[in-house]
């Protein structure tokens, strides 16, 4: 098998289709936004397209672009939904860069003066505070 082919089993894929449950935040014709179940701090929320893309070297422009610009308004209610003083924003690639999903994805990290961020897949979140955050978002985005 190609290892750079794209699966359309993958678990984000699956959220893109509702086979699976995520607490979204955001979502518009190109892109989907929801909380990372294994949070590496409060608030952590990932943006996708909706076309298929395992990374950003198979991604199409017009994607990709629509990714950015959901990335720049999520980002803005995620850093007001808990009052961040800054954002941590990161993409992986391929097993070697990190990514462990493969299907195009950014992260989005509220951060704060001289609070660390926890492990990658550190450990799964509560739901009930997962819902509660992706509230706050939801209620910034509109607000
Ligand atoms: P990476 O591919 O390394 O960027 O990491 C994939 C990210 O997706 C990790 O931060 C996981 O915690 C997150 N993740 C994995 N499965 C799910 C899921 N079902 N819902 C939300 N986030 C997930």
């Amino acid at each position: 098998m190609n290892e750079t082919a794209y699966d359309p089993q993958n678990i984000f894929a699956k959220i893109l289709r509702g086979e699976i449950p995520a607490h979204r935040v955001y979502e518009d014709a190109h892109t989907l936004a929801f909380m990372d179940v294994m949070p590496q701090g409060e608030g952590h929320t990932l943006v996708i397209p909706k076309a298929p893309a395992r990374g950003l070297l198979d991604a199409d422009p017009a994607s990709l672009a629509a990714v950015t610009a959901s990335v720049q308004r999520v980002a803005r209610a995620v850093k007001a939904a808990f009052s961040a003083d800054g954002l941590t924003i990161f993409q992986y690639n391929e097993p070697a860069g990190g990514q462990t999903v493969f299907h195009l994805h950014v992260h989005i990290l509220p951060r704060h003066e001289g609070v660390p961020l926890k492990r990658h897949e550190g450990g799964m979140a509560d739901d009930a505070v997962l819902a509660e955050q992706a509230g706050r978002i939801r209620a910034a985005l509109d607000g």
